[in-house]
């Protein structure tokens, strides 16, 4: 399979595979390593793992670490399973995970030899029997915590990563499961754990290094962990691309890829507006601020560990492995324009008014009851007798009201959208503000932030409006290219930003 990018990097390092004490070293200093991460929808099938196979192939030189995702769904069904379980629904919970069993069966079925079959067999049958003692234990307990959720949803990546693990191997690339439970040590924040960085470090090169020297491919799941007590965590839902960051950064990989079902991070969802074009290069703060504020490609947390250890992180279609993707790194420079739009739905908005004035001690005690209720603030405005928070759901806020409520009164909004512009340094420009302002003016915009970033100015819509903001923006910030008439008409389609 050829890569014309890829090609150019091996040309310039050599593309030879060494030996002994000299490749150890390079191991060590993670020169030669490059972490991949394949997503959801690039295992969800037999094509998508064959595909697989031939990316990885394609890396043999540069020592692979494979990081996969639950197949595509299968965490939304573990979810679905749990609370089916825990209302007493549980013939429709045993049903739901039977399907996922007999979905990875098959799989492994149609890429293995009956020997390599019947040991993942094996395994996947003892992983599926202590899922399902989990969801009997969640019927007899009819509790569905952040806890029980992160077990139960853990063994999705489980199964992923011993089938891809098992395909490898089979198609001769000699890969070894490394499980992501033993390795990541995460807080015990259940649903959005952190990892314990200095533990996690450690116990990610014990584990990694010493296949990378023995010719392996370490396979693992990406999204789970586990607390220092050794229970199941999960990173936040998309986790895994922060798994392959973390894993990156601990060994000090060469690169990071993520693989993904589309050509590379672009100037906004291609499901929201069809004229989304690739762009080619991004920094660090701009891919950083792209996640946070939406971007479903990247997990908000994926770039700062690729930013502090200054690894590039390239974004992939396996489904096109040919493409160039996204460059993310540091010295890229996109210049003072606008490189992406980006939408957040189910946005709560929330005005706290404050009875005697907004003070430092009425922050504090704010900030203090949204922490004891693990309420986490996005964006935020005060004035001088109210603060603006934007929060990702209203589930605590009745409990929140409560706890204020001598201080303050407190009121939200569901079902709103927050919407970004991000580019270096459109705070500068005025320009990009009227004009934002010009071409949604008719659109009930409630708030403009151009908060503490140089890099992004954002502002609220109803959900509703979401789609056709960002496809307005779209068309005003990345006007169409037409096909210049004496070159036959090539498609904008090919048109990349950056
Ligand atoms: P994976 O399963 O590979 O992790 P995700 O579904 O998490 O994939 O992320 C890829 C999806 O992110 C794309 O299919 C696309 O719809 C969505 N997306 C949102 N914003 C962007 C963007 N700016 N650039 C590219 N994709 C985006
Ligand atoms: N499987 C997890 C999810 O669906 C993690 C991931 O895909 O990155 O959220
Ligand atoms: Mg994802």
């Amino acid at each position: 399979m050829g890569f014309c990018f890829w090609g150019d990097f091996l040309k310039e390092r050599g593309n030879k595979r060494m030996s002994g004490a000299q490749r150890q070293s390079r191991f060590e200093r993670g020169e030669e390593v490059v972490v991949m991460k394949f997503g959801g929808t690039s295992v969800e099938d037999a094509a998508a793992l064959k595909r697989l196979i031939g990316i990885v192939e394609s890396r043999w030189g540069a020592h692979p670490v494979i990081v996969v995702s639950a197949l595509a769904k299968v965490t939304d069904q573990l979810l679905e399973a749990g609370k089916a379980a825990a209302t007493g629904h549980l013939g429709a919970a045993l049903a739901l995970v039977r399907n996922i069993y007999v979905r990875h069966e098959e799989l492994a079925d149609s890429l293995l030899g009956a020997s390599a079959y019947g040991s993942l067999d094996r395994e996947l049958r003892n992983e599926f029997q202590s899922l399902e003692s989990l969801l009997l234990a969640l019927e007899t307990s009819r509790h569905f915590d952040l806890k029980a959720q992160d077990h139960l949803l853990s063994f999705g990546e489980c199964f992923s990563s011993k089938l891809v693990s098992w395909v490898l191997s089979e198609a001769g690339l000699q890969a070894a499961h490394v499980d992501a439970r033993q390795s990541i040590v995460t807080d015990a924040r259940h649903g959005q754990a952190t990892p314990v960085w200095d533990v996690t470090n450690q116990r990610l090169r014990d584990a990694v290094n010493p296949l990378l020297q023995s010719g392996s491919i370490p396979v693992m799941g990406g999204f789970i962990a586990s607390s220092q007590n050794g229970v199941p965590t999960t990173l936040g839902r998309g986790g895994s691309d922060f798994s392959a960051a973390i894993v990156g950064a601990a060994i000090g990989a060469l690169r990071i890829e993520i693989w993904t079902d589309v050509d590379g991070v672009m100037t906004t969802d291609p499901q929201l507006c069809s004229d989304a074009r690739v762009i080619r290069k991004l920094s660090f703060d701009e891919a950083a601020d792209m996640a946070y504020f939406g971007a479903k490609v990247l997990h908000p947390a994926t770039v700062a560990p690729a930013m502090r250890e200054n690894i590039p992180v390239y974004v992939l279609n396996s489904r096109r492995p040919e493409g160039h993707g996204t460059e993310i790194t540091a010295r890229a420079s996109t210049g003072n324009r606008v490189s992406a739009i980006t939408a957040k739905r189910n946005v709560v908005s929330v005005e706290i008014q404050s009875r005697n004035g907004v003070d430092a001690a009425f922050l504090n005690t704010v900030f203090g009851v949204l922490e004891q209720h693990t309420c986490a603030v996005d964006v935020m405005g005060t004035s001088v007798d109210r603060i603006s928070l934007l929060v990702a759901s209203s589930d605590a806020l009745p409990r929140i009201v409560e706890d204020l409520q001598p201080l303050a009164e407190v009121r939200w909004e569901n079902h709103k959208a927050l919407i970004c512009l991000v580019g270096e340094n459109i705070r500068r420009q005025p320009e990009v503000a009227s004009r934002v302002f010009a071409t949604v003016a008719d659109m009930d915009v409630r708030v403009l932030c151009q908060g503490a970033s140089e890099r992004t100015l954002s502002f609220l819509v109803d959900e509703s409006k979401a789609e056709e903001s960002v496809r307005r923006l779209h068309s005003a910030f990345f006007p169409k290219v037409e096909p210049a008439l004496d070159w036959g008409g090539i498609s904008s389609a090919f048109c990349q930003a950056g």
